[in-house]
């Protein structure tokens, strides 16, 4: 399978099943996409190469449209591709499908929990999706015992996985500040004796921050993920506490001096843009101007009925804002290397000239995840689930409140595997929809809580949501073209 695209002023294919990405000149293009023409009419089997009546047919059908190309050009262009599909770089066939049976049967281990330490919050955000911290419950914080409790399950759940990963979640977590430096403290005790690591990571609103926890934050967190949704007008007007003040002047400065604190350690910046703010390039721009440099910012989600929620209608603006924050991304890419050559420190460039990360367009085309990962996914309800102050062990964080999914404790372990089985079977390949689509190994089927909450089946999709995910896809492997593009008229 293949998905050719144009964007930021390249033409790009990628070869799906190898991961294969490849810059095309317009006449390679244009044979390209008659090539799939050919092959939707079930006139070309790419196997080893390109069939003679193939080219010929793709040569004649280019020339007779763009005759400014010769025919000599277009059979050294349609050459090269077909060399590439001998090197099964193009139009590979899918080589995972058996692999998929395999994943099913394949013994699982829990190596990550959230620990949803704290179901409380100090802020009363309008899009909260566990009801300003409480998960439509009652409030409550997490215990010593449930969170020693916690960290031996997954001592004893983990197997041969000697990194455990442990996020903690509320609400806010900084509501129960003592219990968080506590279960590091318990963990940290129990590396030596396990031989296992834990890697954390905390979630915070920032409206706790001080120099006492940053400092903790800074010595203990692999990530630390800051929620902050651009500008101050943007953020104020759904993230406000209880009365109903904004909450940006407080956080800002916080979150400033955190990161300066933080050096080249794990951060992001963590965002949602909803209706209010369909221009959300502005607010990604916003924050990076302000010198945050990991950036993370996701549509919102919810009740379709509430009036920040996003629709179909907003497509075209959402998609151009990111096609925006490409070319900017670009942009500043540019400027970096250009003093990176020079001699000169990126640090020294102004935060408006500054590179940033932004977490959704990120991918690594030579090494990334595994392959199990990438048609798996995040591993919610198999590898991963979330603790509530209880001690009940769900799925993930977004299933938390709903009885039904309840697949255990952290006393007794996992006492409902006939809960978490349908989440082993959940991958790319188990969602009918995900068949045909060029970004299933880049998705993995996306978010399971979100499919069941949208479409009634966890192995259901959001069309609003894959037609963002593949645009950033497109965003992010335009961002790693201009990279090798540049790098080759550097060298
Ligand atoms: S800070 Fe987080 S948990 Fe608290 S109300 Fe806002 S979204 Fe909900
Ligand atoms: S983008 Fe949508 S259709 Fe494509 S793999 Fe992801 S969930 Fe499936």
């Amino acid at each position: 399978m293949i998905h050719y695209f144009q964007s930021q002023g390249q033409k790009i294919a990628l070869d799906v099943y190898s991961g294969a990405v490849h810059l095309l000149d317009d006449l390679s293009y244009a044979l390209l996409d008659e090539l799939a023409v050919l092959q939707n009419e079930g006139l070309f089997v790419p196997q080893n190469g390109i069939d003679d009546a193939t080219r010929e047919e793709a040569k004649a059908r280019v020339l007779s449209s763009t005759p400014a190309f010769s025919a000599e050009e277009a059979e050294e262009a349609l050459a090269d591709l077909a060399t590439l599909i001998a090197q099964k770089r193009l139009f590979t066939e899918d080589p995972y499908a058996d692999l998929v049976l395999n994943l099913r049967e394949r013994k699982t281990y829990v190596k990550a929990l959230c620990l949803n330490v704290a179901h409380t919050c100090n802020l009363d955000c309008d899009y909260c999706f566990a009801s300003q911290g409480k998960y439509h419950g009652e409030r409550a914080l997490m215990t010593k015992e449930v969170a020693e409790r916690a960290i031996d399950f997954v001592l004893n759940a983990s197997g041969p996985h000697r990194q455990i990963d442990i996020d903690f979640f509320g609400g806010e977590p900084m509501l129960n500040w003592s219990l968080v430096k506590d279960t590091v403290a318990c963990a940290r005790a129990k590396e030596t004796e396990t031989g296992k690591q834990f890697r954390f990571t905390f979630t915070t609103n920032g409206m706790l921050l001080d120099e006492e926890v940053t400092a903790f934050l800074n010595r203990e967190m692999h990530n630390v993920v800051l929620s902050l949704d651009g500008r101050k007008e943007v953020h104020d007007r759904l993230r406000h506490t209880i009365d109903g003040r904004g909450s940006y002047d407080r956080i800002v400065p916080r979150f400033r001096a955190f990161v300066k604190e933080r050096g080249d350690k794990e951060y992001y910046m963590r965002g949602t843009f909803t209706k209010n703010n369909v221009d959300f390039f502005q607010d990604v721009l916003h924050m990076a101007n302000l010198g945050f440099y990991r950036l993370s910012m996701e549509p919102v989600i919810g009740d379709p009925n509430e009036s920040y929620m996003l629709g179909p209608d907003d497509l075209p603006t959402l998609l151009g804002e990111y096609d925006k924050l490409a070319a900017e991304m670009i942009r500043r890419n540019r400027l970096a290397r250009k003093v990176t050559r020079e001699g000169g420190n990126i640090n020294d460039l102004a935060p408006s000239d500054h590179p940033f990360v932004f977490y959704h367009f990120m991918m690594n085309l030579e090494g990334g995840p595994c392959i199990h990962k990438r048609i798996a996914g995040c591993g919610s309800g198999v590898e991963y689930l979330a603790v509530t102050p209880q001690g009940e062990l769900y799925p993930c964080h977004q299933f938390v409140g709903e009885d039904a999914f309840i697949v255990g404790n952290v006393w007794e372990g996992i006492t409902k595997p006939e809960v978490t089985e349908p989440f082993k079977a959940c991958n790319c390949y188990s969602h009918p929809e995900c068949a045909d689509c060029w970004a299933k190994l880049y998705c993995s089927g996306g978010c399971a809580a979100n499919a069941l909450h949208a479409s009634g089946s966890l192995t259901g999709t959001v069309p609003f949501s894959c037609t963002l995910f593949r645009k950033r896809m497109e965003c992010a492997l335009a961002i790693q073209a201009d990279l090798a593009l540049s790098a080759q008229e550097e060298n």
